[in-house]
């Protein structure tokens, strides 16, 4: 996502949109479809965006829900960035359809982490959201020894451990987890803290709380079911007046937009950066609009 500065009250974040492990995806799917495949199938969505998924299926690139959906057997079956559990692994591999994993390398460390020290009988502990599809992944690694917790309490609430390996969630925040971490140190006769923050996150993470403090509103864009978008937006709370997740440019608030003194936009990991582009345009336009017009004249 290359840096655009429409004007020197809004600022666009350098690490907006997508992470390299998305981008990487995408453009390994887009290669398969370019090279004629069909029908191509993705084990869930490539990317949390509705915007995104839509222009996939145009091309016929279809999410599924699970390996049996895929009923066209010359079809190609892709798993996401976000990694899969060995289990389902094997299950694609018995349908006998072509698979591509396109799973970030990022995501395999953490896998690899969690493999190494489940053998030798440490109980992982993940600091991620239950429901994801990337903690599921890391879950399939742990040998069914196991906790997901997202908040303190939770981590105050668990037993005691003789080996405990507690990982992160690529996309958490550093100080939660190194809060929880510090808290499952006390339950723990052996306590190894993986942090597997990927680096990307935490650039974006950094960047976006840098910027907050200057500006009086910051627009996150990206889905609302993404959780790594959710998180920058919660972290921008306490930084800055006002904080505003959007999908799109008409979820603006055009009052707040044409009042601030400074804006910074920000997205997550999954935002195509047509989309970014789109609110820039609106927010610029809303500010400037004679600006706008010079800009767009041919
Ligand atoms: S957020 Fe990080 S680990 Fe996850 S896909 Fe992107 S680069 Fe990879």
């Amino acid at each position: 996502m290359s840096m655009k500065k429409k004007n020197e009250d809004v600022v666009v974040a350098q690490s907006a949109g997508f992470c390299p492990g998305v981008k990487h995806a995408i453009e390994q799917v887009m290669a398969l479809e370019a090279s004629g495949k069909k029908p191509i199938y993705t084990l869930g969505p490539l990317i949390h965006n509705k915007q995104a998924t839509q222009m996939l299926e145009m091309k016929g690139i279809l999410a599924i829900d699970k390996p049996a959906d895929a009923t066209n057997p010359r079809g190609v079956l892709v798993i996401r960035a976000h990694g899969i559990t060995p289990d389902l692994q094997k299950e694609i591999e018995t349908l006998g359809i072509t698979m591509f994993d396109a799973t970030c390398p990022l995501v395999k460390h953490a896998q690899n982490i969690i493999a190494k020290f489940a053998v030798q009988d440490y109980t992982t502990v993940i600091v991620g959201d239950k429901e994801h599809a990337e903690v599921i992944g890391l879950m399939g690694y742990t040998q069914n020894r196991c906790h997901v917790v997202s908040t303190l309490q939770e981590a105050q609430a668990l037993p005691h451990f003789d080996k405990v390996n507690v990982v992160s969630q690529t996309t958490q925040q550093e100080s939660t987890f190194f809060e929880i971490a510090e808290e499952i140190k006390k339950h723990a006769d052996q306590c190894q803290i993986s942090n597997t923050i990927c680096q990307p996150t935490k650039d974006r993470q950094r960047e976006t709380m840098e910027q907050a403090q200057h500006a009086d509103l910051v627009i996150v864009v990206g889905g609302k079911h993404s959780a790594n978008t959710a998180r920058l937006a919660q972290l921008c709370k306490g930084l800055t007046k006002h904080v505003q997740h959007v999908e799109t440019e008409d979820e603006l608030d055009e009052n707040l937009v044409k009042k601030a003194k400074k804006i910074f936009i920000t997205a997550g990991a999954s935002t195509p950066s047509w989309v970014i582009d789109s609110v820039v345009h609106r927010v610029t336009h809303l500010r400037h609009p004679i600006i706008l017009k010079v800009i767009n004249r041919p």
